[in-house]
């Protein structure tokens, strides 16, 4: 029984609407350009953009991007690539550091009003000085600079008089404040970097939690949605907008950050995996990156749908990985063409069928939609099963492939294991079978029952492919206090095998279902003209319920 996810912040907003408070509802989504986004940041692009759209407002995408040492071009352009991927327009593109000029204004302004003060203390002074959360804070010998003198040392900050971290600017708030960020937080420090954007125009940065409420105001966010750590950063943030003098007024409201299991969720983890090589790129089909799961096969709307589903709360919790998975599955179960392939090959031959003989059989593209039409597969004497489904000696209740067991092959005839053909070694490398010509798929034939149905491609006509089979990149019941410990050692598997002829003519990023295998994505970055590459999205069941 499928219940509405709840979602309070929708509720405020529905609340503020009825009550007339704001002309048009304006939300943003402010990624720091530094990293790749992950599915954590999806649920905060869905929660703004749709939001914004329901109540027919707009979503600005806003770069965050007031720390000139960690930001790259690079990353503003996956950004871009990945929300216009998830299918969300922007109103308006902009970048923090549009606003440097306004942010160094409103800095001057609170200086004059005698609400922020160029500070001596080194970063380590100035921590120490913070006081606890038992114990207040001590004031800083430089507090009481004259405005004046505040003015003069702030634009000799900006004119580059000062080596980084030798001054700060400082708001002039409250030392002995139970909540520890409001005594005195910085507001600006020094640093001689190049911007990605404003160049060496500056060398003097906002701090975040100064930027960020002025910059939601100068857009004129109506709600700023952020996760809960900002909660306690929330008194400072009004006392920003206020004391700035700001016109609009927007809102902070705070909700619980996604956590999955077997997930890394921090751009920080993530580009340690990227740093030390141990994936491809943040793109990697293992990476939980929008752009790793674009190349692992999720689509847009089964992502979308997982983070409308997983609700909105105050609460921290973590969401079973398994419930991303089941929104693939189910968004590619009427769209992926059904097709056969065998990951591990075990040349199987027909001994009773024509040589130089070739058939080519109908089947169903998708049996559970039938709109998308039939394909044509051929049967010849040399087939490829699975390597799995043949045991020499097989345990009870084995109702695949043994010497003088009967199953079926999908699609096209029954066999009957008849030899088993060995090397040197002992290893099995081909069977010898007999078909029986009654039992054709399609014919109707209702002479005996077999309990096994196995996939297969003909071997003449067969189209070599690797798989990349996938595992979670961490496992959370791995032994250790760190993420690094929890990396699995088994998160790829390589494998080559053969799929259908039809496949020849694939793409990259088209998706199927495997018969018995699971879904798969054409890799568009290792697909060459001579292989194709899949990565598997995901198998085909799962003891997960929604
Ligand atoms: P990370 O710690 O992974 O670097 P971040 O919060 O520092 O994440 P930002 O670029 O600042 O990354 O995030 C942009 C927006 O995405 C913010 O509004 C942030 O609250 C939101 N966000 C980031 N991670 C999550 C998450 N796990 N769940 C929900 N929202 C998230
Ligand atoms: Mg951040
Ligand atoms: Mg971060």
């Amino acid at each position: 029984e499928h219940t509405t996810p709840t979602n309070f912040i929708k509720q405020i907003v529905e609340e503020d609407m009825a009550e007339n408070k704001y002309d048009e509802i304006v939300t943003r989504f402010p990624p720091e350009p530094n990293g790749y986004l992950h599915i954590g940041h999806a649920k905060s692009i869905v929660l703004n953009f749709e939001l914004a759209d329901e109540f027919g407002g707009r979503t600005n995408l806003r770069f965050d991007d007031t720390n000139p040492l960690k930001e790259d071009e690079e990353y503003v352009n996956s950004i871009k690539k990945d929300i216009e991927w998830l299918g969300y327009e922007w109103d308006s593109l902009r970048f923090a550091s549009n606003y440097f000029d306004q942010m160094y204004d409103c800095a001057v302004h609170l200086i004059k009003k005698g609400l922020a003060y160029v500070d001596d203390l080194s970063q380590e002074e100035i921590r120490q000085y913070r006081g606890t959360l038992t114990e207040p804070g001590k004031e800083s010998p430089y507090r009481d600079r004259s405005v004046e003198e505040n003015l003069d040392l702030f634009a000799r900050m900006k004119d580059g008089e000062f080596s980084d971290g030798e001054k700060v600017l400082r708001a002039k708030i409250d030392m002995s404040s139970p909540n520890i960020n409001m005594r005195d937080p910085v507001l600006y420090r020094i640093a001689h970097a190049t911007h990605h954007n404003t160049g060496d125009t500056w060398c003097i940065y906002p701090m975040y939690s100064f930027a960020h409420p002025l910059e939601d105001a100068i857009e004129g966010v109506t709600h700023s949605i952020c996760t809960l750590e900002f909660q306690d950063q929330r008194p400072l943030y009004n006392w920003v907008v206020e004391q700035c003098d700001m016109e609009a007024q927007p809102k902070q409201i705070e909700f619980a950050r996604l956590n999955m299991t077997d997930t890394v969720m921090s751009k920080r983890k993530l580009n340690w995996f990227v740093n030390e090589n141990y994936v491809d790129g943040w793109d990697d089909p293992r990476m939980p990156t929008i752009s790793g799961l674009r190349r692992r096969g999720y689509t847009p709307d089964s992502i979308k749908q997982f983070c409308r589903e997983i609700g909105v709360a105050k609460v921290d919790n973590t969401v079973d990985v398994r419930m991303l998975e089941h929104f693939v599955r189910e968004d590619l179960k009427l769209t992926a063409p059904r097709t056969m392939a065998v990951l591990r090959p075990l040349k199987v031959v027909i001994t009773n069928y024509p040589e130089d003989e070739v058939e080519w059989l109908d089947a169903d593209i998708n049996p559970e939609n039938e709109e998308m039409g039939k394909r044509q597969i051929p049967f010849s004497r040399e087939i490829y099963i699975e390597q799995s489904d043949f045991m020499e000696n097989p345990p009870k209740k084995y109702f695949r492939l043994y010497p003088g067991n009967e199953v079926r092959l999908k699609h096209a005839y029954f066999i009957t294991c008849q030899d088993v053909i060995k090397d040197e070694d002992g290893n099995v490398v081909e069977l010898h079978c007999t078909y029986d010509p009654e039992t054709k798929s399609g014919t109707g034939f209702t002479g005996r029952k077999v309990k096994g149905t196995l996939h297969w491609v003909e071997a003449s006509h067969a189209k070599d492919a690797e798989f990349r089979l996938y595992d979670s990149l961490t496992k959370d019941d791995q032994e250790g206090e760190d993420f690094m410990d929890k990396v699995n050692p088994e998160s790829l598997e390589i494998v080559n095998g053969y799929v259908e002829p039809n496949m020849a003519s694939v793409k990259p990023e088209d998706k199927f279902q495997f018969f018995r295998h699971g879904y798969f994505n054409v890799d568009p970055k290792h697909t060459t003209d001579e292989q194709i590459v899949f990565n598997r999205i995901v198998s085909l069941k799962s003891s997960f319920k929604l």
